[in-house]
């Protein structure tokens, strides 16, 4: 069982994980994974890039701050006096390790991958122990670990991957003893760390993954991942008032919806299930008795009308367009560009090409598109010198809606349905493209329109409440927006990361 940032936000959230966790383990063997209390991992990057600036007063604040709050759920959840110095013992020492951390930042103005990866993790070792004894204070026999002991990863800082053979061997060496003995592990998401034992984590979101590669090493019947929202739904209940929970849905659209955005699932999830097949549930720690939705290898194969499942958008994302009549006599225009791509490791998450050459378009994450454009133009130096290629640019300012669906290559018109119901909201097609699996359709629109193409695509298809009104959804919807979204209600990729940590 994974519970993610808001399950873990402050006491009375951690009493309701405890009562899920206590419930489960009278039925069955339960390992629990955690991570950061919500907000956290924000605070400390901040800190980190704070450090890096040498700025001491605002690092000061926010470890402050933190402090603050882990001490109010500490005291809390935990009554007995010795049971608390310990606990406070133990956040402590991982407070004293934050302040080295950021001090040596500091004084070198340096903030290594590595360094920043230790900072991070803060979070989530201060939230096991928490959880931990939390149990321990209402009789389930816990301890938290550090996934840095169990997880072996290579040393790519900031998405590193698991050594499967190594973590394996280590997860059932260290937590099959405690499982035989009553005792619930609490592990540390998000984290950990190389042969050599140095500190990794897995990419902001992690703690999903480290959730499906533990249910992988130990042969897990299930996995739960217990969030803020009810399941997997038809799409950002945030952004669209009316989104359904999906009952059961497949790895590979789970997986589509991720890679495209759907926030609820770090888009590598479901790699270590794939081969046992094992089932991951999402599930809603505020509300244990709904059932959730059930992710299995083949899903249930019911979809709405047109076959789409559901929708997702990516906000922060930039097109750059790579073109001109001149591009027809230059070689490999498509080679080259996907090989300067790989080279800068910019991950292109849609591109088109049209027939002649002469435009080829690439969506890759807004913090990327400038690196990219600049290595697109080096590579193409000369060609533009000669006009070959009469420009490499890029447009900040736009979205990418995915229509995701198993069923979808069985149904027609799926394409211009769309087109229509974007084109009665005025939504221009900047691009689009679709997968040969047909498991999803995705489209380029003016980021401005985003939320309007989300709620008219959605609506299209039949795939929310059914007695939702299209005004009551544009008024409804500006109370779901987060309050760290623009005034005018634009929402972006960065903003649903930044409210909900
Ligand atoms: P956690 O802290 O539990 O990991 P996250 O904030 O990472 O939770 O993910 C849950 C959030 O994902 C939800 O609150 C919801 O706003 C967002 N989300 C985006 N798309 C979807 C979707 N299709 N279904 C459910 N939730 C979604
Ligand atoms: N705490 C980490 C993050 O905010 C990992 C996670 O929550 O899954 O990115
Ligand atoms: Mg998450």
């Amino acid at each position: 069982m994974k519970f993610g940032g808001t399950s873990v936000g402050d006491a009375s959230c951690i009493e309701k994980v405890v009562e899920i966790i206590r419930e489960a383990s009278q039925e069955c063997d339960v390992v629990v994974v955690v991570s950061a209390m919500s907000g956290v991992t924000n605070k400390l990057i901040e800190a980190a890039t704070q450090s890096e600036a040498g700025n001491r007063e605002p690092v000061a604040v926010i470890f402050e701050e933190l402090r603050k709050q882990h001490e109010a759920s500490a005291t809390a959840l935990v009554h007995l006096a010795a049971e608390r110095r310990s606990l406070g013992q133990r956040m402590q020492a991982i407070f004293n390790e934050g302040d080295h951390l950021c001090q040596g930042t500091i004084l070198l103005r340096e903030l290594t991958p590595r360094a920043r990866d230790s900072i991070s993790s803060l979070g989530e070792r201060l939230s096991a122990p928490l959880v931990a004894a939390a149990l321990a204070a209402h009789g389930v026999v816990s301890e938290a670990i550090e996934a840095t002991e169990l997880f072996v990863t290579d040393s790519c800082h900031g998405a590193a991957e698991p050594r499967m053979d190594l973590t394996r061997e280590r997860c059932q060496a260290r937590l099959s003893p405690l499982l035989k003995q009553g005792i619930v592990p609490v592990l540390t998401g998000f984290i950990g760390a190389t042969e050599e034992g140095v500190l990794t984590t897995l990419g902001r979101g992690g703690s999903d993954y480290s959730a499906t590669i533990l249910g992988s090493a130990l042969d897990a019947d299930e996995v739960i991942i217990w969030t803020d929202v009810d399941g997997v739904l038809t799409a950002d209940p945030r952004l669209v008032h009316g989104a359904k929970t999906i009952p059961e849905i497949s790895y590979r659209e789970a997986a589509e919806l991720a890679y495209f955005g759907a926030k609820v699932l770090h888009p590598k999830t479901l790699r270590p299930l794939v081969q046992s097949g094992t089932p991951l549930w999402i599930r809603n720690t505020f509300a244990p008795e709904r059932p959730g939705t059930k992710i299995t290898p083949t899903g249930s194969g019911s979809s709405n009308d047109g076959g789409v499942k559901a929708l997702t958008a990516i906000g922060d994302v930039a097109l750059i367009t790579v073109g001109g009549p001149g591009m027809l006599g230059v070689p490999d225009v498509l080679g080259r560009t996907f090989k300067t791509t790989a080279t800068i490791q910019a991950n292109v998450l849609l591109s088109s090409q049209s027939s002649s050459q002469n435009d080829i378009c690439l969506v890759v994450s807004s913090a990327l598109a400038e690196r990219t454009v600049e290595a697109l133009r080096r590579e193409f130096a000369q060609d533009l010198a000669h006009e070959k290629v009469e420009h490499v640019n890029f447009d900040p300012d736009v979205a990418i809606i995915a229509l995701v669906g198993d069923n979808m290559r069985g149904v027609s018109g799926i394409v211009g349905r769309t087109f229509g119901a974007l084109d009665r909201e005025s939504v221009d097609i900047i691009a689009i493209a679709q997968g040969s699996s047909g498991c999803s359709i995705s489209f380029v629109v003016p980021r401005k329109d985003m939320k309007a193409a989300l709620i008219a695509t959605h609506r299209e298809f039949g795939l929310g409440a059914e007695s939702t009104h299209s005004s009551d959804e544009m008024a409804v919807d500006t109370d779901a927006t987060p309050e760290s979204a623009p005034a005018n209600g634009q929402m972006n990729a960065a903003n649903l990361a930044a409210s909900a940590d």
